[in-house]
């Protein structure tokens, strides 16, 4: 029998727990996430080096943990060139081989050093020069807030791709046929590489709604009625954005894509039962019954 999962290629978004205490509870939740059988897990990366040692202590615990390979995000704003080529060579000498290379926001008045990388093509050329890592970059569906046009930040995602960079995530989108335009116009202005829609199972909705404002992902009505009322009932729910993700996944799937980036929050158990209806099959701790 051949089921939805067989050519299937999933990946883990991690972020770094700001205490020791959080960080064991994430050793717990990668082992189980590891059962869905990822191609990679990834760690993301504070702007402006905020949790420089914390998320290298994960990468490793990651690692340590599952044996699967291991992304580290790096952010460029808010340092030199130096400070980030120094870094960058340290990750290669660690054996690090996999980055998500991103610009990163800069904290309201802030500005980028004159001698720093300004953006995330720079970033990968930089990259580049040390070693040859494998490289992600972030594509956005909805556009970048900062983009001046849609058009241009095709072209942006481009010269990252054409510096090095072997594939783009998306920031999610929850519409669906969004993402589903951005690969076609993706390929109609020259991109080859693979695009891996971002896929955001839904923790919690009000904290969700007021990220989404700030990184320009919309909340379609049809997202806030699902939600409303939910807050205080965390089981309806993981339900409930369960079948959100899922039916966004199957619809992907339909459309040709086969690789997908789960936001996890550091929280598996939405993400593990989209896994099953993907097909995958990880093992899923006993519950009690409802
Ligand atoms: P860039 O692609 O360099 O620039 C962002 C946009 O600005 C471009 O899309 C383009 O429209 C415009 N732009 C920039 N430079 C130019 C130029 N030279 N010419 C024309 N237009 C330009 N943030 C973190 O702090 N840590 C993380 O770990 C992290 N992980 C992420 C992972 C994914 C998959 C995604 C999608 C985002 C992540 N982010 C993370 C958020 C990201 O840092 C922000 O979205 C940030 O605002 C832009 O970073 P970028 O790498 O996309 O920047």
């Amino acid at each position: 029998m051949t089921g939805p999962s067989d050519n299937l290629s999933i990946s883990f978004e991690l972020f770094p727990p700001k205490t020791d205490a959080g960080i064991t509870r994430l050793g717990d939740s990668v082992a189980r996430l590891s059962a869905a059988n990822p191609e990679y897990f990834s760690v993301t990366y504070g702007a402006g080096g905020t949790t420089r040692d914390r998320t290298a202590r994960v990468v490793d615990m990651v690692r340590n943990r599952t044996g699967r390979p291991v992304a580290h995000h790096l952010t460029c704003v808010g340092a030199t060139r130096a400070e980030i080529d120094r870094q960058i060579e340290g990750l290669w000498e660690k054996g690090i081989r996999q980055i998500v290379a991103l610009r990163g926001d800069l904290p309201d008045g802030e500005r980028v050093p004159e001698d720093g990388y300004r953006d995330a093509s720079e970033l990968v050329a930089a990259l580049r020069r040390v070693g040859d890592f494998d490289i992600s970059v972030a594509a956005y569906p909805e556009v970048h807030p900062e983009a001046s046009s849609a058009d241009a930040d095709l072209d942006h995602l481009k010269r990252k791709l054409d510096n090095g960079a072997a594939r783009a995530i998306t920031q999610y989108a929850f519409d669906t046929d969004t993402i589903l335009r951005f690969v076609d116009r993706a390929r109609a202005a020259g991109i080859e590489a693979p695009i891996v829609p971002g896929i955001m199972p839904v923790a919690n909705f009000a904290s969700l709604k007021r990220f989404s404002e700030g990184c320009g992902a919309s909340m379609p009505d049809w997202m806030c009625q699902m939600f409303d009322g939910l807050d205080d009932a965390p089981e309806t729910r993981a339900m409930v954005a369960t079948g959100v993700a899922a039916e966004q996944c199957r619809r992907l799937i339909e459309a040709g894509l086969t690789e997908f980036h789960f936001y996890t929050l550091n929280q598996p158990k939405v993400s593990l039962a989209v896994c099953r209806t993907l097909g995958l099959t990880p093992d899923i701790p006993a519950e009690n019954a409802a």
